[in-house]
């Protein structure tokens, strides 16, 4: 055993390249690249495979999006008893010092504890240790329910703008008054990446704040299925049912993989839950891809309940929320990227704000890892191969860009209501070249240009192409826009 240990510990090179093999089969290649190749292996310290990041960001995005599939190549290459340790290494602020390392287990995530309550029953952990399920003990006690609230996605960091405005006033407004509020369940829905997670934390996070006894409980429902499944197979189904009976304000997260794969059996299981919770004006947070009107697989009865409280959808940041988001975000890890950085990721990552966070990492760590500065050049790169599907996606924001500056006009005069003559044609351009490069409706297109309707848009944008065909200066004006879109 010792000369094998030896042997690994001379070896860590190799272990990594082998845990490297299998994650390359199980990513696609630009994440593999984005996510895996910046890391460095350093040794191996009882069985512990210590790997050293560029940044203490890109050791949380580790952790998030990639932490069951390191463990499972860690333990399939060190056995059971292997663990993981980073090493991140900490830049000091252009004083000339030397940088400093930290070390950072694996699983860092900070909970927040709920106080011991009276359930009939004790947390289990079952053969796979990740999912605990509830589990019977004899007779009444106390125990603590783990709130598996993550400290970081707190109301203080999630920035406000007109895509959260009204789901946030309400979690704000759940937290001072839980089980209180006419909004239960508080049903939350967008697409991915778009803050979901985070302000279902947020709320359960002020609602210990603001009531510490409470019993706080998040759970996303792909966990809960597989309790459900864990207590039916070791008979303790009621007791699962009464354990989530016992919570005060319960967060379930991304309902929608319930109503996926013939699980009636945990949506009943679900409904009287929920059923004994909104009786006795407990918080039901629930949160899902889609609203509860387009959302499918689930019995009607469920259904009608998640439309009795309120129901909000969180939509696409704006550009100026999104700078907010990346500030946000910077500032908290003590970071500056220059300005015109922050302008050019918010200005071509339109949709997802967890790509726009993934961009930012992903350029910090090749800065790092490089010794190269963060320049607009760098941001470019990192874009083009991180972002795949909203690479080429441009928005109405990034041409009004593109634009304004080739026309030397202000941008903000294209989006208001101005009627400048200098303005008109400018305007006109960006109207055309919004039908041609998004997706979106041209009244939409109308509205961010200066709240022009349907029909004068599309005006715009024949006069646009007429004038192409028939103006010279115009078609050298729009081949030139043209060619700086596609940078
Ligand atoms: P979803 O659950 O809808 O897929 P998440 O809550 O996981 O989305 O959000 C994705 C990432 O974007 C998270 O890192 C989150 O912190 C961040 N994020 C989303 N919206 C905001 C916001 N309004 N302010 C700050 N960060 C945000
Ligand atoms: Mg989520």
């Amino acid at each position: 055993m010792a000369t094998e240990v030896a042997k690994i510990t001379k070896d860590y090179q190799r272990v990594w390249a082998n845990c490297l093999d299998i994650i390359r089969d199980n990513i696609d290649e630009q994440n593999f690249e984005t996510w895996f190749m910046p890391i460095k292996p350093i040794g191996i310290e009882k069985m512990t495979l210590i790997l050293q990041l560029p940044s203490h960001m890109f050791y949380e995005w580790l952790e998030e999006h990639y932490i069951n599939l390191l463990k499972k190549v860690i333990k399939k290459e060190l056995g059971e008893s292997g663990k993981l340790q980073y090493r991140v290494v900490i830049e000091k602020k252009s004083n000339g010092h030397d940088s400093q390392t930290m070390n950072l287990p694996s699983n860092p995530r900070q909970t927040i504890s709920n106080p011991p309550i009276n359930v009939p029953i004790e947390y289990y952990t079952s053969a796979n240790k990740e999912i605990p399920a509830p589990f019977v003990v004899p007779g009444i006690k106390k125990h603590k329910i783990p709130s598996n609230l993550v400290e970081s996605y707190n109301f203080d960091n999630y920035v406000e703008g007109e895509c959260n405005r009204l789901a946030r006033t309400a979690g704000w407004e759940i937290a001072k008054n839980p089980g209180g509020t006419s909004f239960n369940p508080f049903f939350i829905y967008s697409d991915v990446g778009l803050g979901k997670t985070h302000l279902a934390h947020a709320i359960g996070l002020q609602t210990k704040a603001n009531f510490p006894n409470k019993t706080v409980s998040y759970i996303n429902a792909d966990t809960f299925c597989q309790q459900y499944l864990e207590a039916v197979k070791t008979g303790n189904r009621n007791d699962f049912i009464l354990y989530y009976q016992s919570i005060d304000i319960l967060i379930i997260d991304d309902i929608e993989h319930l109503g996926t794969g013939n699980k009636e059996k945990t949506q009943e299981a679900f409904f009287h839950i929920f059923n004994y919770l909104h009786l006795k004006k407990k918080q039901i947070i629930i949160t899902s891809d889609k609203s509860p009107v387009e959302i499918t697989g689930f019995e009607a009865r469920l259904l009608s309940r998640f439309k009795w409280g309120l129901t909000v959808d969180l939509t696409v940041p704006d550009f100026a929320t999104r700078i907010k988001i990346l500030e946000k975000k910077l500032e908290n890890n003590g970071i500056t990227f220059p300005e015109e950085v922050i302008n050019y990721l918010a200005l071509r990552i339109t949709s997802n704000t967890r790509e726009l966070e993934g961009a930012m990492i992903a350029i910090l760590a090749q800065a790092s890892l490089n010794h190269k500065p963060v320049t607009v050049d760098l941001a470019k790169e990192m874009v083009d191969k991180y972002v795949k599907s909203t690479a080429k996606e441009i928005s109405v924001e990034f041409i009004q860009k593109i634009v304004g500056e080739y026309f030397n006009v202000s941008i903000e005069k294209i989006k208001i209501n101005k009627r400048d003559r200098e303005i008109v044609q400018p305007r006109q351009i960006c109207m055309y070249f919004a039908k041609k490069y998004t997706k979106l409706p041209l009244a939409s297109i109308g509205a961010q240009c200066g709240g022009k309707d349907h029909a004068t848009v599309l005006h715009a944008c024949r006069t646009i192409s007429n004038l192409y065909e028939t103006d010279k200066k115009m078609k050298i004006y729009i081949d030139e826009i043209d060619k700086k879109m596609k940078i």
